[in-house]
């Protein structure tokens, strides 16, 4: 477990994102303001069209915002160039989708390793550490299988493995149990949870799954444009 640390994992201050459609724009995020501190899980529930992925997309660095700020881990990103907004993505950030994005011609092993050599780990130190993950997802006797030898649960375990193979604070997920059947939406969300808890890392998680939602710490939606907590 983590020491109490003094800033949010993921901090989004008066956050405006909107998309141009001809003369008109559409307003998505109208000044969210949104805190994650790091142990915290929190599920995002709202309709289809809400703006859930914008949301991750802008906390995750991957679109910058049309106002507000962005803090990772305290630091705000708005003055960052794309290399350092690159870097603080590669370290601090892990992602999983609705569909894994494994890279087929490798092995779930290799696809773990992958952002961590990219990061700069040595390879033996990259396939340690992979071992250590997919063995503490249950995965151990399924290293060599490549992507389309997996179940999509275990596709989705391995994809887990690999957002936070490089140990963020935050982890973003965008429906990562909206294409599984609810028994295995239950396991890749026990794997989950059980990384969150034993990282000490932030989770923010789009999910229509409710009862999903209800075993993570707060759940949030999103309403005219803003986060607006929920019961
Ligand atoms: P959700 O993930 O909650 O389903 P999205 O964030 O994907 O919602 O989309 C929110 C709204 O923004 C939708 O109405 C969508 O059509 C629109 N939108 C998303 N991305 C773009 C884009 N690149 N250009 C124009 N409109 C977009
Ligand atoms: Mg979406």
């Amino acid at each position: 477990m983590s020491a109490p640390q003094d800033y949010p994992a993921l901090w989004l201050h008066e956050v405006r994102r909107s998309y141009k459609q001809g003369e008109s724009s559409l307003d998505i995020l109208n000044g969210v303001e949104l805190a994650l501190w790091p142990g915290e899980s929190v599920a995002l529930i709202a309709p289809s069209g809400a703006g859930k992925s914008t949301l991750l997309h802008v906390a995750g660095l991957l679109e910058k915002p049309d106002g507000g700020e962005v803090y990772v881990g305290g630091a705000p990103t708005a003055v960052m160039d794309d290399a350092e907004r690159t870097m603080l993505r590669r370290h601090e950030i892990g992602f999983v989708y609705q569909f894994h994005h494994l890279l087929p011609e490798f092995s779930a092993l290799e696809n773990i390793m992958m952002p961590q050599m990219i990061a700069g780990l040595s390879k033996a130190s990259a396939k340690q550490r992979s071992e250590e993950l997919l063995g503490y997802l249950g995965l151990a006797k399924r290293m060599g299988h490549r992507p389309a030898e997996l179940s999509g649960g275990e596709q989705q375990r391995v994809a887990i493995a690999r957002a936070v193979a490089n140990g963020p604070r935050l982890l973003l997920a965008d429906e990562p149990t909206g294409n599984l059947d609810p028994k295995t939406a239950d396991h890749v969300f026990n794997a989950l949870a059980q990384i969150v808890r034993a990282t000490g890392l932030a989770a923010l998680v789009a999910t229509h799954n409710l009862e999903l939602a209800g075993r993570m710490d707060r759940r949030v939606t999103l309403r005219d444009g803003l986060v607006v907590e929920l019961p």
